[in-house]
């Protein structure tokens, strides 16, 4: 009955390999992150997390500011004038858009960092190649999907 067990034993070999190789991922440019790479690129996030906030906080200030002043003397405004404020506030706010958004881009590559899922794209879970991530760690697309999504 050896050969029973012998044959058993390569089932399960078998499976093993099944699971652990996954079709759609191709095997050579897999980010394989060390721990020491993960503490690294989590501390950079943060980093930039507080910069962001610091950024947005200034830029919201910047808004309520202009609101002000805009209430206090569009009196005395010409149309040129308040015009040209409308212009600077909808750039101020397009600014704080932004800074918002790359915020919760940190926030949601902080996230994949924690669960594990950090460096896989999200939209075609393929791994996002190191050196996009050593550009920009709070990439949580590859480069194709992203310049998809910024095509649509
Ligand atoms: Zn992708």
């Amino acid at each position: 009955m050896t050969s029973t067990k012998k044959n058993t034993a390569d089932a399960m070999s078998d499976t093993k390999v099944a699971v652990k190789k996954r079709p759609d991922a191709p095997d050579d440019d897999r980010a394989t992150l060390s721990a020491d790479e993960i503490a690294e690129i989590r501390e950079a996030l943060q980093e930039r997390l507080i910069e962001l906030r610091a950024e947005h906080e200034a830029a919201v200030i910047g808004i309520s500011e202009m609101q002000r002043e805009r209430l206090a003397d569009s009196a005395g405004d010409d149309q040129v004038d308040s015009g040209t404020k409308t212009v600077e506030r909808e750039q101020e706010i397009s600014l704080a858009n932004s800074v918002r958004d790359r915020m919760i881009q940190v926030e949601r590559a902080l996230e994949r960092l924690d669960e594990g899922d950090y460096g896989i794209c999200e939209k075609c879970k393929k791994p996002i190649p190191a050196a996009r991530l050593a550009a920009f760690p709070s990439a949580t697309l590859c480069v194709n999907c992203k310049s998809l999504e910024e095509r649509r």
